[in-house]
């Protein structure tokens, strides 16, 4: 029976619901808050060190790749064999091409070649090809190494020899014995091997590399790299940061293309007066991260539904315990007396809104106080409880008794008359008296007296009460072991 106990919902469902709230909230707060934490870091980790580690080891595999041929071309500039075909009139071109011949074949190089700067001619590890021309845009690089204060430098261009591949020229001066110019040697390195570096960054590490010139021209980049345009200034999303790119040797940069933000560092190669920028999209690192959060969501909203199923049924059962412990008298399981008030209060209230009668029936042991005098406290427990069992036996469904106290029982008939409930009384009294499950030591049994009282207009719980007990007193007043109405 629930009665009187529905305004306890209203506490433990606000109490589960707190409950998870905190679980939950406490977790999202912390989860998101990790995430952010990890995101962060790993943000800083990218920034901080990933990216300009692989700008540094593309440079540096870049300088490791030219050192060798830049050392061959210095060792053609000051080969004596060179210099003295060059002084004596270059008279044998079978000499000079079988040399630069060699010189590509030992050090594994695309091209060789050498520039006389008495005739102009330009050999070519296979024979004579041309005469450089200071009208031909094609020649133009001659000229400006000629004229240049260094040694040596570095130049991509076609070969216009080889088919036009993009080469990496060692392009070195060669001085006669008096110091002054007298050629232009130099090897060629097929660009392709920068190429490689730049599809195996892209493989190993998903990022997109470029190769940019100091106008922002993209000379190389990874295979579907996301800028597609030809130059840095005026391609989508990297404009915005190109002249900050294009104007420091070494940084790092961000900017947003179709709504993806990329983290960008660059690094300036000095020997080929260009940058290589390393591009990582910031989604697509993060996504592992991502995933945790996910798995670690959904792990966590498993335990906390788990969590709150356990204390709900823990509080559920808890409390239905309380209710029994709190309505029901211990010794008979029947309602106590606080039971009977609630059950007296709607009964009341039905009967002022439908005018549905009921009646109540006050029973109380006669000389009780003998039977626990004479056969002891124990036995008195079970005549009362045996009491109980014959009420309980003599009483409808509906009905509903309860220990009023001490060996008082009290009943409440719905739909009961005072006529009926005289009757059910009067069944009990009887039953008792003839079951004798008591008998005292001057050979009477147990027996019990009752009043019974119908419900009247205007009545409240006390009237009620009271007319019972007035009833039950003229009861015992007239010989006990008799019920009396009012
Ligand atoms: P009367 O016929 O006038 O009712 O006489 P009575 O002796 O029954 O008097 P009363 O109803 O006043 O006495 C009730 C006695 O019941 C007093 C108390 O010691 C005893 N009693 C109350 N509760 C319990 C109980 O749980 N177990 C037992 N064994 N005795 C109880
Ligand atoms: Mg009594």
């Amino acid at each position: 029976m629930k009665l009187g106990w529905n305004n306890t919902l209203s506490v433990r469902e606000p109490l589960i619901a707190l409950v998870s709230l905190i679980l939950i909230g406490g977790f999202l707060i912390t989860n998101v808050s990790s995430y952010y934490v990890s995101k962060n870091s790993l943000r800083e980790a990218i920034i901080d060190n990933e990216l300009p580690l692989t700008s540094n080891n593309i440079y540096s595999e870049i300088q490791r790749d030219l050192l060798r041929p830049v050392f061959v071309s210095s060792l053609m500039a000051n080969d004596t064999l060179v210099k003295d075909w060059l002084v004596d009139g270059e008279q044998d071109l079978e000499k000079i091409t079988r040399y630069l011949a060699e010189i590509r074949r030992n050090y594994n190089v695309f091209t060789s070649f050498l520039v006389s700067e008495r005739t102009g001619n330009y050999y070519h590890f296979t024979g004579l090809s041309q005469v450089v021309s200071e009208e031909d845009p094609r020649d133009a690089w001659y000229f400006r190494v000629r004229d240049m204060p260094e040694p040596f430098e570095l130049n991509v261009d076609f070969n216009a020899e080889q088919g036009d591949t993009l080469t990496i020229f060692i392009n070195h001066k060669v001085e006669g014995y008096d110091g002054k110019l007298i050629a232009v040697v130099g090897v060629g390195l097929k660009f392709g091997t920068v190429a490689n570096i730049v599809g195996r960054y892209k493989e190993n590490y998903g990022r997109h590399i470029y190769f940019v010139n100091d106008d922002g021209d993209i000379l190389v980049r990874s295979e579907g790299a996301p800028v597609a345009e030809d130059n840095i200034r005026s391609a989508a999303g990297i404009s915005a940061v190109a002249p900050a790119i294009l104007e420091v040797d070494q940084g790092f940069f961000e900017y947003e293309r179709d709504g993806e933000s990329m983290l960008v560092s660059s690094r300036h190669i000095p020997e080929l007066g260009w940058r290589v920028i390393v591009e990582q999209q910031e989604s697509e690192a993060l996504a592992s991260i991502r995933e945790s959060l996910i798995i670690n969501t959904l792990v966590g909203l498993v335990v906390i539904a788990m969590t709150i199923l356990i204390v709900s049924y823990t509080v559920n059962r808890f409390h239905s315990r309380l209710e029994t412990m709190a309505s029901r008298d211990k010794l008979t399981g029947v309602g106590n007396r606080s039971m009977f008030d609630l059950t007296l209060e709607q009964a009341l209230q039905r009967y002022r809104r439908d005018e549905l009668t009921f009646s109540v029936i006050l029973m109380d042991i006669d000389h009780f106080k003998r039977i626990n005098d004479t056969l002891g406290h124990l036995e008195g427990d079970r005549v009362i409880q045996n009491v109980v069992q014959v009420i309980r036996e003599a009483m409808r469904e509906s009905d509903v008794l309860c220990r009023w106290g001490g060996d008082e029982l009290i009943v409440l008939a719905h739909n009961c008359s005072l006529e009926n409930a005289v009757q059910l009384a009067e069944k009990t009294r009887k039953s008792i008296e003839t079951a004798s499950f008591a008998v005292y030591l001057d050979g009477e049994p147990a027996t019990l007296s009752g009043g019974v009282t119908e419900v009247r207009a205007g009545d409240n719980a006390d009237d009620l009460i009271r007319r019972a007990d007035e009833a039950l007193y003229q009861a015992k007043q007239e010989g006990r072991n008799c019920i009396r109405p009012v």
